[in-house]
C-alpha cells in the first residue's frame, strides 16, 4: 500500500528552515541539557517533598502544591513569573530551584492529514553524552484528538516488523519526560483555557488532546514505574484532567506486568497480538518466546474491571501472506472466547529496508468480516501520518548509544530473564 497522505502540509523547525519530506534538526551542538530540575511530571507526594525541601512550612505546602498543581496543568504556566496568587519571594524561591521546562522541541512535521510528529530532544545520562531523541504524534479525528506517547528512547524488543526496535539506542523516560510529551503538545496546539475555549470537541472538555495512548517508542510495561507515576499526573482531576477511560496503554505482552497496570494505573489495556500461533509470534514479537500466548491470554483474562463496556484492545498488525489468511482470523475468534475485546486492524506500515508487505485492502476486509461476523467490533486502523512516518511502528530517532554487543545483551535480558 502507499500512502494515504502523500504531501507535506507543512514542516516547521525553531531552528531550521522549512524542508520537504524530511525532518530538520538542529544542530546538536546547540542543544543545552537544563542545568535545574523541572517539576513538570513529578508526583504530587514528591512535588511536596520537594516544596517542604526548599524551606516552604508544611501548613501551606499542601495549599501552595494546589495553587502550583493548577499552574502546572490547568493553566500550562510555562514560567514562575506568572504565577499571580504565588508570593513573589515563593516564586523566587522555585525559580532559584527549579524550571518547568518541557523537553526541547527540535521539529514539528505536520502531515496532510492534520497528523502532527514532534521530533523531541532529552539529556542523555551524563553531561557530554549526545543528547536523546524521542517522538510523539498528535492523531485529530471528528470526535477526538489521540496523544501518541513514547515510553521508552528506542525498543530493547525488536519485534521483527516495527522500525522502533530497529534502534539502537535504549533507555528509558523518566515521567517527566513522559508527561512533558502531553505539555509540548498542548502548548503546540494552544491547548490551554487561555488560549482555545472551546477549540476541541465538548465532550472532550473542550480540549484538543482528549485521549492518550502509549503506543509510540518503547514498551511502557517495560518502563511501568515511570509509565504509572506519569499517567496518575495526566489523569489527575485538578490537572490535566484526561479520563483513565481515555488512556490506554499497550503492551507487546509483558504478561506478569500486565495485573500492575490494573491496579497501579487503572487505564484500558490494548495487547499487541498479531499471531494465533506461537511458532508464528515467536518470529514477530520475540517476547512471546518468553511469555507465550497462553500466559499472555492468562494475564488479559485477571485484567481487572472488564465488562462489555470495558474491553481489552487486541492489535493485529496486517502482514501480507504471514498472518492474513482467514483460517487466521477464526483461530482469532476462538483464542479470545471469553474475553471482553474488541480487535484492531492495523494496516502494516512500511519502513526503509523491511521485508514485509502490507496484506491486500480487499483481503484486510475478508478478515475484518470474519471477525464482525463471530460479534466483534473489528475496526481497521487508518492509516494516519505516514507522509511523515509518524504512523504505527514508523517511529525511530536517530541517537543511538549502546554498542551492538549491549544492545544484543539487553534484549536477550528483555527476553529470556
Ligand atoms: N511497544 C508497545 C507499544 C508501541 S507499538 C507494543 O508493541 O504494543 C504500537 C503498536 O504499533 C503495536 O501494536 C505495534 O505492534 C504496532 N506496530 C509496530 N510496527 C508497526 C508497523 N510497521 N505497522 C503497523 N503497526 C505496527
Ligand atoms: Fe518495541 Fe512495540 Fe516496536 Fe515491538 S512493536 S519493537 S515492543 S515498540
Amino acid at each position: 500500500m502507499t500512502s494515504q497522505a502523500s504531501t507535506i502540509g507543512s514542516v516547521t523547525s525553531a531552528s531550521a528552515p522549512r524542508a520537504e519530506g524530511r525532518i530538520e534538526k538542529a544542530p546538536l551542538e546547540s542543544y543545552v541539557a537544563p542545568a535545574k530540575p523541572s517539576l513538570i511530571g513529578v508526583p504530587r507526594a514528591e512535588l511536596a517533598q520537594a516544596l517542604a525541601a526548599i524551606g516552604v512550612p508544611p501548613s501551606p505546602a499542601k495549599m501552595r502544591m494546589q495553587q502550583l498543581w493548577r499552574w502546572l496543568y490547568v493553566r500550562g504556566a510555562r514560567s514562575f513569573d506568572q504565577m499571580s496568587n504565588v508570593s513573589k519571594e515563593l516564586r523566587a524561591r522555585l525559580e532559584q530551584h527549579f524550571t518547568l521546562a518541557r523537553p526541547q522541541v527540535v521539529a514539528e512535521q505536520v502531515s496532510a492529514d492534520g497528523t502532527r510528529k514532534w521530533l523531541l530532544r532529552l539529556p542523555g545520562d551524563h553531561p557530554r553524552e549526545r543528547p536523546h531523541e524521542i517522538e510523539c504524534v498528535y492523531i485529530p479525528e471528528a470526535d477526538r484528538g489521540t496523544l501518541c506517547l513514547s515510553s521508552q528512547v528506542g525498543c530493547t524488543l525488536a519485534c521483527s516488523f516495527c522500525h522502533t526496535g530497529t534502534q539502537r539506542l535504549v533507555r528509558n523516560l523518566t515521567a517527566g519526560e513522559i508527561v512533558g510529551q502531553i505539555m509540548v503538545a498542548r502548548d503546540a496546539l494552544k491547548d490551554w483555557p487561555d488560549q482555545s475555549r472551546d477549540a476541541g470537541d465538548p465532550a472532550s472538555g473542550g480540549r484538543r488532546v482528549s485521549n492518550i495512548v502509549m503506543m509510540g517508542m518503547g514498551e511502557p510495561l517495560y518502563n511501568l514505574d515511570a509509565v504509572r507515576d506519569a499517567l496518575l499526573v495526566a489523569a489527575d482531576g485538578d490537572g490535566l484532567g484526561i479520563s483513565k477511560r481515555r488512556i490506554t496503554v499497550s503492551t507487546s505482552g509483558v504478561a506478569p506486568n500486565i495485573a500492575r497496570v490494573g491496579a497501579e494505573i487503572g487505564v484500558m489495556l490494548a495487547v499487541s497480538l498479531h499471531a494465533v500461533r506461537d511458532d508464528l509470534r515467536d518470529g514477530l514479537v520475540p517476547l512471546n518466546r518468553k511469555y507465550p500466548i497462553k500466559d499472555l491470554l492468562d494475564a488479559c483474562r485477571a485484567y481487572p474491571g472488564l465488562s462489555n463496556a470495558r474491553r481489552i484492545t487486541f492489535e493485529y498488525v496486517m502482514l501480507k501472506g504471514v498472518n492474513d489468511s482467514l483460517a487466521d482470523a477464526r483461530a482469532l475468534v476462538q483464542l479470545l472466547k471469553g474475553i471482553p475485546a474488541k480487535i484492531n486492524l492495523i494496516p502494516f506500515n512500511p519502513w526503509p529496508g523491511t521485508a514485509y508487505e502490507c496484506s491486500d485492502w480487499a483481503q484486510i476486509e475478508r478478515f475484518s468480516e470474519v471477525i464482525f461476523n463471530a460479534g466483534y467490533a473489528a475496526p481497521v486502523r487508518t492509516p494516519r501520518g505516514r507522509d511523515i512516518f509518524g504512523a504505527c511502528g514508523q517511529l525511530k530517532s536517530e541517537s543511538e548509544k549502546l554498542s551492538a554487543r549491549e544492545r544484543i545483551a539487553l534484549r536477550a535480558m528483555a527476553t529470556t530473564d
